[in-house]
């Protein structure tokens, strides 16, 4: 199994991040939970960065057949690691090629390897940002968490 993967939010999500969408209150004290679950160090490759430890990451799941997007789970992740998940961006931010170098060195892979599968991953992002999602964070809602659901 790939340890370390590119989650790319379609572009037509309701919600991309729960910070957002939650009292700041509230999303500190997910974000404090998370990490000391993890121990402060990163749940996918043991790392922790220089001036924040370990970062909190929303994990989706996309339903393709009912359109569903699903918070499965926060995580904790180094900073490195983190960047990889938000690939598009880490790009904007010139940070394209450090990102792939650990998404290689994370996997095991070469070089060639990281291109092929960032590839497959933009193409399932470009496919799936052609519908509409519906949202489903029962996740969060079963511990009585209240959302102020505006698009951002
Ligand atoms: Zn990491």
């Amino acid at each position: 199994m790939t340890r370390l993967t590119v989650e790319l939010v379609p572009s037509t999500c309701w919600w991309s991040n729960v910070r957002s969408h939650v009292a700041p209150a509230v999303w500190e004290r997910l974000r404090r939970a998370t990490a000391t679950a993890a121990g402060n160090r990163c749940e996918i490759c043991g790392g922790r960065g220089r001036r924040h430890p370990v970062e909190c990451h929303e994990v989706w799941d996309y339903d393709d057949a009912r359109l569903v997007q699903r918070l499965v789970r926060l995580i904790a992740l180094c900073p490195s690691c983190h960047e990889v998940k938000h690939l598009g961006l880490a790009a904007k931010r010139g940070r394209h090629a450090a990102a792939l170098a650990h998404l290689a060195k994370v996997n095991g892979w070469t070089a060639a390897d990281a291109e092929a599968y960032t590839e497959v991953v933009f193409e399932q992002w470009a496919a799936r940002s052609r519908h509409d999602w519906t949202l489903d964070c029962t996740v969060l809602e079963v511990q009585g968490i209240r959302f102020d659901p505006t698009r951002t």
